[in-house]
């Protein structure tokens, strides 16, 4: 495979960060970000305080802006570091697999018994980055002829000032300059279409499965069916083999999970039974609900809908009431409310009721 060109030139950010996809796919790769500063992502204002630099070449790893008669400023730098590289929240990662432990022993845990990986990190010190500037030029303040230091102290003064004059309208372009790294770069990790197994999944397809799910598709298999059609007929990736367009069921599980958890109202399932209340409230205003929560964790719900109360008032005479979990939990939990039909012998559920009180051994 042609190496790509190393030092590549863009005219808009957006440019750049589809030149940077394009690199990944092409390469199968995949780089995340290791370090940006501010100017790299902000408005383009201010340009006065930055300093008039008419070449970049210093020594260090970005790419280098040979002189070219045009004065530029620098806006800002990003740098990404290849998946495979350096693993730099060592500590955090500790932190959280602490928590995810202490987590899991809780009673009512929502957090599946973790595994124990052999390897739990797929950070394997790889040094291939890519780097790139964000700078700004003024072609109107270009140099003509030979170069020398006293026309470049003469334009820049002038530029300078302009910039300063808040009436005066400099003309300027910006320009991204991205420093690809060469297939060598690569170390201690498979590279080439081996490395597909080993991508993440494309935020294209993220996308679509976020998508999906608006349209109603709740199923792995279901979704995967969906994506598989899409990588292959929408974006014309063939290698099945690429996890990047490709994603296994565990993948699609992740993403769909994640993207639940945005669209719910709130982390907190108080706030959220809140809200389903007033839900259910406005749907049925004879359906009854009362909930009350107070600040040590205390809950209240009683719930009886329209036709359960029909039911009590026809069948009621005789009631039972039912604790249905008595004992076998620290929490007090679902008491019951039970009709029997004497026509049909069923029982039916005719009121819930929910309290919650921590106990206190
Ligand atoms: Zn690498």
């Amino acid at each position: 495979m042609a190496e790509a060109s190393p030092h590549v030139v863009v005219t808009s950010l957006d440019d750049a960060e589809k030149r940077i996809t394009d690199f990944e796919v092409e390469t199968v790769t995949t780089f995340t970000i290791f370090r940006r500063n501010k100017g790299f992502r902000k408005d383009i204002n201010g340009l006065a305080e930055h300093k008039v630099k008419w070449e970049d070449v210093s020594r260090g790893e970005g790419p280098k802006i040979q002189y070219n008669g045009t004065p530029f400023i620098i806006l800002g730098w990003d740098v990404r570091e290849c998946q495979f590289g350096p693993d730099r929240n060592v500590k955090q990662k500790q932190k959280y697999q602490l928590e995810k432990t202490l987590e899991g022993k809780k009673d009512h845990s929502y957090t599946q018994k973790g595994r124990t990986l052999l390897q739990n990190t797929k950070k394997q010190d790889c040094p291939a980055r890519i780097h790139s500037k964000r700078i700004c030029i003024f072609p109107e303040y270009k140099i003509n002829g030979p170069d020398s230091i006293w026309k470049r102290k003469d334009q820049s003064q002038r530029l300078k000032a302009a910039l300063k004059d808040k009436k005066n309208k400099v003309a300027w372009k910006e320009e991204i300059h991205i420093l690809f790294p060469s297939h060598d770069d690569h170390r201690n990790h498979v590279t080439g279409q081996l490395a597909g197994f080993c991508q993440p999944v494309d935020k294209v397809i993220k996308k679509k499965i976020q998508c999906l799910m608006d349209e109603g598709v709740t199923k792995v298999a279901e979704m995967k069916r969906h994506l598989k059609s899409f990588s292959k007929k929408d974006l014309g990736k063939t290698s099945t083999q690429n996890r990047r367009f490709y994603p296994l069921d565990k993948d699609i599980r992740n993403v769909m999970d994640s993207y639940k958890n945005q669209t719910r109202f709130s982390k907190d399932d108080k706030e959220n039974l809140e809200q389903l209340l007033e839900k259910y409230k406005s749907m049925n205003e004879k359906d009854s609900f009362y909930l009350y929560i107070s600040e040590t964790e205390d809950f209240l719900f009683v719930g009886q809908t329209e036709w359960q109360k029909r039911l009590l008032n026809i069948y009621g005479q005789e009631i039972c009431l039912l604790d249905a979990t008595y004992k076998t939990t620290k929490y007090d939990l679902p008491a019951f409310l039970y009709v029997s039909t004497p026509m049909l012998v069923t029982l039916l559920l005719a009121a819930s009721l929910l309290q919650m009180k921590r106990r206190s051994q």
